[in-house]
């Protein structure tokens, strides 16, 4: 859609799947930007320049851009479970193969769950997961 697009990447190399890799590798429109870091936006009501810092070298450069969409690492948005459901480390729900937390009748599914592979297809799988789960689960409160 763009006539450029600059990929600037923290990290020394883009850790991407090979076969998206190639994708963007083979894409003569976007430009990649490794061990870099984006220090700031330049511009007024639009963007129109960012200023790029190589790590190794503290070389700056600023790019002409006319926008800028970001992209950093994804954060578990749990901090209102906290103190109810167990969350490990990174603030993901404990669950065990059933999807169940350590609370009865509370269930955790996807992205949001502990050791995640961050896929839709695992997310689907353990959607299906939990809803058998709630299932033996109320049969459970009927007696
Ligand atoms: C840029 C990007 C590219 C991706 N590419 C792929 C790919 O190519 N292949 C692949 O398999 N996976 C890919 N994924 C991962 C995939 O999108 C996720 O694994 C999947 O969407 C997880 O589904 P989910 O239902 O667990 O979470 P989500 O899809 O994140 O759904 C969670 C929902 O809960 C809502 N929500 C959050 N907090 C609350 C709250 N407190 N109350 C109510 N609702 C709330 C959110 O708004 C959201 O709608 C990609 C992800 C990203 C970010």
């Amino acid at each position: 859609m763009v006539s450029k697009a600059v990929l600037v990447e923290i990290q020394p190399q883009l850790t991407a799947t090979k076969v998206l890799l190639e994708r963007v590798f083979a894409n003569p429109k976007i430009e990649i930007q490794c061990g870099a870091r984006i220090e700031s936006i330049r511009g007024g009501e639009r963007v129109e320049a960012i200023e790029v810092v190589e790590l190794k070298t503290g070389k700056r450069i600023l790019v002409d851009a006319n926008g800028i969409l970001v992209h950093i690492g994804i954060e578990a948005n749990t901090n209102y479970l906290k103190g109810i459901l167990p969350l490990d480390a990174k603030g993901q729900i404990l669950v065990n193969e059933r999807m169940e937390t350590e609370v009865g009748g509370i269930f955790a599914a996807g992205d949001i769950r502990h050791n995640s592979p961050w896929q839709i297809s695992t997310a689907v799988g353990d959607g299906a997961t939990a809803a058998l789960s709630l299932q033996r689960y109320l049969l459970t409160l009927k007696d």
